[in-house]
């Protein structure tokens, strides 16, 4: 009998909880795109309730998400102003661009998640016949690539205030708001005070094993419900899995402080290490980002080498790597993944003849 590993790659390995299980053997269904679906029903106006918005709608993923929300605000050569190193921008293929021919106006992203109002201001076009229509700012919270900072209200507001004082709409891509609310011990609500849009992730630290839902008001909701249609995400008895969702949203938000707790355990044990840098103190929600500071091996080794440990996390690109707490990682699995990493630190430093060793 082997262990399962400690699996660390992501939030979006969780499995879905016998609760899930059971309530979606047990859900009623019906055909979804002609509204029939009581379950899908239910599941959106739980979560348009829960971020005190008037509607939402039930999308296969985070990346439908966002598009159909960027769809929805804006049309052909249309701008949207957004983070550099935003999900937006660096993973979903630029399909606003591509599927939508929305362009992209990245500014720099601050080391705390959030992009400068006065970047924003500065990016904002005036009214002249060379330059696209800027029509949207758009936010992550939390943000993924800074290692899941939480954006905090005064800032949600302030932003959202700012697009809204130049006639633009305000999209947050909240793929993991819930963990934000939670590590700001404020309501979902109230981080969405602003927000036009947001689209929220169920299949991440909440376990669900699939779904997004995207929230606003019922205008909105009903052009990205169009845009859902186009790109093929019309689903039919989707109540099987929205059942899911449902449990998500009630069962699993407040536990996600059990999540945030283990990363912090582990940024701290991470920097007592040699050769790790890492400032715990910016760990606030499951993300855990740092650097490997050693000339002797490198991220790729260090993770081959804590997978022959039953340890599985990755290299993010330069010295850095990235852990994420999830359901089914345990406060004691962060200690024996702390040993793992001190034991694969060490053989590294056993390594006379230059030559890095490599692992199994
Ligand atoms: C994961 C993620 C998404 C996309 O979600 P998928 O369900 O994987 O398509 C969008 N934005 C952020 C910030 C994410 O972390």
């Amino acid at each position: 009998m082997t262990t399962p590993p400690i699996d660390l790659r992501s939030d979006t390995v969780t499995r879905p909880t016998p609760a899930m299980l059971e309530a979606m053997t047990k859900a009623p269904v019906g055909d979804d795109v002609y509204g029939e679906d009581p379950t899908v029903n239910r599941l959106e106006g739980l979560a348009a309730e829960m971020l005190g918005k008037e509607a939402a709608v039930f999308v296969s993923s985070g990346t439908m998400g966002n598009l159909c929300s960027v769809l929805a605000h804006c049309g052909r050569g249309d701008e949207m102003i957004l983070g550099d190193i935003a999900h937006i921008f660096l993973y979903e293929q630029g399909g606003s661009a591509a599927l939508g021919g929305v362009h992209p106006h990245p500014v720099p992203t601050q080391a705390d998640g959030t992009l400068k109002l006065s970047d924003i201001e500065d990016a904002i076009r005036g009214d002249n016949e060379h330059f696209p229509i800027t029509r949207l700012l758009a936010v992550e919270n939390t943000h993924n690539r800074c290692g899941g900072r939480a954006l905090p209200v005064e800032y949600m507001d302030a932003a959202g205030q700012l697009a809204h004082k130049h006639g633009l709409k305000f999209h947050v891509d909240g793929a993991r708001l819930w963990n934000a609310a939670v590590a700001l011990n404020v309501s979902p609500a109230r981080l969405a005070k602003e927000a036009d849009s947001l689209s929220l992730c169920l299949s991440k630290g909440l376990a669900a094993p699939v779904g997004s839902v995207v929230v606003g008001d019922k205008e909105f909701i009903q052009k990205a419900r169009r845009m859902r249609k186009v790109v093929g995400g019309g689903m039919r008895q989707a109540g099987v899995i929205a059942a899911a969702g449902i449990v998500a949203l009630t069962e699993m938000v407040e536990r996600l402080a059990d999540d945030h707790a283990n990363a912090r355990r582990l940024a701290e044990g991470l920097n007592r290490l040699d050769g790790i840098s890492i400032d715990p103190e910016t760990v606030q929600t499951d993300i855990v980002i740092f650097n490997l500071d050693r000339e002797d091996i490198t991220p790729a080794h260090l993770s081959a080498g804590l997978r022959s440990h039953g340890v599985l996390l990755n290299p993010i690109g330069g010295k850095r790597l990235r852990a994420v707490t999830n359901y089914h990682v345990t406060e004691a699995d962060i200690d024996r993944t702390l040993e793992a990493f001190a034991a694969v630190l060490e053989a590294g430093a056993q390594v006379t003849d230059k030559k890095v060793v490599t692992y199994g």
